[in-house]
């Protein structure tokens, strides 16, 4: 156990949860384009002219190093040289240093500040940090842009568009489903608004990350579905629903939405928490600045 990263783990009975090596999924998206899945956690990976560019590291050692030897068996020959973070969370990007220690790591500058503050075990520290809004980026012949419109899941959230091959990925964001759970660290202020912002741009194929691939289609009802939690949810005040109550929250928001969202999986084990979770930023005004109307406050001391 001392030895291998354990993030912010401090119990000694965690190595075996991160020591696992689950079972890579690998599919080809587009030329270039590979999307790997271990059943739960999704993401993607670029084949360069010399190497490759992987986007996130997934969630345990035993995942980093699955996804890396997926990787190679993918494109044999070409090293990780580059590594890309979605967002500073640690079930999806905490583990580069057993991905590839020495690969350039690219993250958004409030992930950055993140990572670097909170120093978790097998987390690298970014080496290049990207600022604004859209960042055009060209690594090793490959070409596609980073989008940050602002806060919606984690730090520093970064999603990834590719023109050419009309996709879009943005990692625990929208869900082909209704498997948020508990929703922590969602920004939901601004959270639909800037993902509705990605259907101005030209896609088709949405890859979520987690589960499985879907569309512009399923992307929008996923935006409908939030945006219809939050405006329920707050109707449970005028209602004196008990709104920290689980099965409460569950029988209220449910029984409004099931007709017309309940084909979305999952809907019935989590619509409660999702709920739950939602109600509060309507009790609390949301979690700190991150969650105001003009969320750029947050980024006051990064940019002159
Ligand atoms: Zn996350």
């Amino acid at each position: 156990m001392s030895t291998i990263n354990t993030g912010i783990f401090t119990a000694p009975n965690a190595g075996e949860y991160l020591e696992r090596e689950p079972d890579m999924q690998v599919q080809q998206l587009a030329g270039r384009l590979w999307t790997a899945s271990d059943g739960l956690r999704r993401s993607i990976f670029l084949e360069g002219d010399t190497g490759v560019i992987a986007f996130d590291t997934f969630g345990t050692p035993g995942a980093a190093r699955a996804y890396g030897k997926a990787i190679a068996q993918t494109l044999p020959e070409k090293p990780i040289h580059t590594i890309i973070y979605s967002h500073d969370h640690l079930d999806h990007a905490g583990f580069s240093d057993d991905l590839a220690p020495d690969a350039e790591i690219i993250a958004d500058e409030m992930c950055a500040k993140v990572i670097s503050l909170r120093g978790a075990k097998g987390q690298l520290e970014p080496t290049r940090r990207l600022s604004g809004a859209h960042n055009e980026m060209e690594i090793d012949g490959v070409s596609f842009t980073l989008l940050n419109p602002g806060p919606t899941h984690g730090s520093g959230n970064l999603s990834a568009w590719f023109a050419e091959d009309r996709l879009l990925f943005s990692s625990d964001t929208i869900l082909p489903n209704a498997r948020y759970g508990l929703m922590p660290d969602y920004h939901i202020w601004n959270f639909v608004r800037f993902m509705r912002s990605f259907l101005d741009l030209d896609w088709d194929t949405f890859v979520p990350g987690r589960y499985e691939l879907t569309d512009r289609a399923r992307f929008e009802l996923g935006c409908d579905f939030i945006e219809a939690v939050q405006e329920e949810s707050q109707k449970a005040f005028a209602e004196f629903v008990p709104i920290w109550v689980l099965d409460a929250m569950q029988g209220y928001v449910g029984g409004k939405l099931k007709e017309r969202f309940g084909c979305l999986e999952g809907f019935d084990e989590h619509i409660g928490l999702i709920a739950v979770r939602i109600v509060h930023h309507y009790l609390m005004g949301g979690w700190g600045l991150e969650d105001t109307p003009e969320p750029g406050v947050v980024l006051a001391d990064e940019v002159a």
